[in-house]
């Protein structure tokens, strides 16, 4: 009789001490909802958090600084890479969005053994690389915005600005964090303020639904010149991409009047709209084989929870610049030039944002 309860005593040794040494060995690559549960729980029982960031992969060092930030924050940080079908538009570019799996997983191991390097560091432990139909178990999954489908919706917010030009995104993004969120079980979330409204329909989302998770943001990690990384610069090429840091220029200049007190709408945004209507007209001058043309989506100013526009900004309180520019496709382009992934007929969307901070 004793024979078999020390057998079991010993399994159980066992279980709990390979789950802690595989995980700090190898990243796990997850495809089923399942297994990574079994494996969560196994994490539970021992003090470990659990610190996520979901992706669409095409990872770049603004995925990366949030996970460095998820590392220092938690014991184990778990990566998603899915392509959210829900969260493009029918006529947007999810067949073309950027597919990079072989580069993203050596990304994440060299991530992580930098992150090995550090005393008290967590490490990259797990990727979840789901496919459509585990993500959508029931119907094929609709960009049609009245189509079939569990959503999650968060209105009126996620029909502003970025909603507004997509009118499915925050839908879909809502949705696809929701479904991770629910599986994946994390004690921390990680967004970029790149994307500032989906860290405020994402904060709305965790609390309106009492998730049990904390919203952490991550800083906007840019190029030297100010252009914010995004997955979609792949697609710009040299002309396209020397005139698309216009935008963070602008809202550089629109910040740059409320740090010398400015509060009126019309006193911070005139500097960005004059910055961005400039370079429209000068790239409209020039020759179709030289141009690089750019139409503005949006300029705003919006308070920093309801993402309404504002006419003065409460210092207290603090707002949000952001903005959306289209980089159009790119004509006459030259011999040998560098015309980007694409060849530079996509058009490419560009956003970007500054957090004016409350001053007190
Ligand atoms: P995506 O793969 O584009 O869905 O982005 C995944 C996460 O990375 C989101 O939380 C983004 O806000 C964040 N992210 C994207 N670009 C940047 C950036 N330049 N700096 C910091 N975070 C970013």
């Amino acid at each position: 009789m004793a024979f078999p309860l020390f057998r079991n005593f010993h399994v159980a040794l066992q279980c709990r001490y390979s789950t802690s040494n595989i995980a700090r060995r190898a990243i796990h690559t997850f495809r089923e909802v399942r297994p990574l549960r079994t494996f969560r729980k196994e994490l539970q029982g021992s003090q470990r958090t659990v610190g996520f960031v979901p992706t669409m992969g095409a990872l770049h060092e603004g995925h990366l600084s949030l996970m460095r930030q998820a590392a220092a924050e938690n014991t184990d940080v778990f990566v998603s890479i899915y392509v959210n079908p829900t969260q493009f538009g029918v006529n947007e570019d999810l067949d073309s969005y950027p597919k990079t799996w072989n580069e993203d997983v050596e990304k994440l191991q060299a991530l992580d053994k930098e992150l090995a390097t550090r005393t008290g560091s967590g490490r990259i432990t797990a990727i979840f690389a789901p496919t459509t139909k585990v993500i959508y178990p029931t119907l094929p999954p609709s960009s049609e915005i009245t189509g079939p489908g569990s959503f999650v919706t968060i209105t009126p917010l996620g029909s502003l600005l970025e909603g507004a030009s997509r009118p499915v995104f925050f839908r879909g993004v809502a949705t696809v964090c929701m479904k991770l969120f629910n599986i994946v079980m994390p004690e921390r979330v990680y967004f970029g303020q790149k994307d500032v409204q989906q860290t405020v329909v994402i904060r709305r989302m965790v609390k309106d639904f009492h998730l049990d998770t904390e919203v952490k943001i991550g800083h906007t990690e840019r190029e030297a010149d100010g252009l914010a990384l995004s997955s979609r610069n792949v697609y710009l090429g040299a002309r396209r991409r020397e005139v698309g840091v216009v935008l963070s220029r602008a809202l550089k200049a629109a910040e740059k009047k409320y740090l010398q007190g400015k509060r009126t709408r019309a006193d911070i945004l005139w500097p960005a709209n004059e910055v961005s209507t400039s370079k429209m007209m000068e790239q409209d001058d020039l020759p179709p084989s030289k141009r690089a043309r750019v139409e503005v989506d949006y300029i705003s100013l919006a308070d920093p929870d309801t993402m309404e526009e504002i006419k003065v900004v409460d210092a207290a309180k603090g707002a949000i610049l952001s903005g959306a520019i289209k980089m159009l496709p790119l004509e006459e382009p030259q011999e040998g030039e560098d015309c980007g992934l694409g060849g530079g007929v996509v058009p490419v969307r560009l956003i970007d944002n500054i957090i004016l901070q409350p001053i007190n």
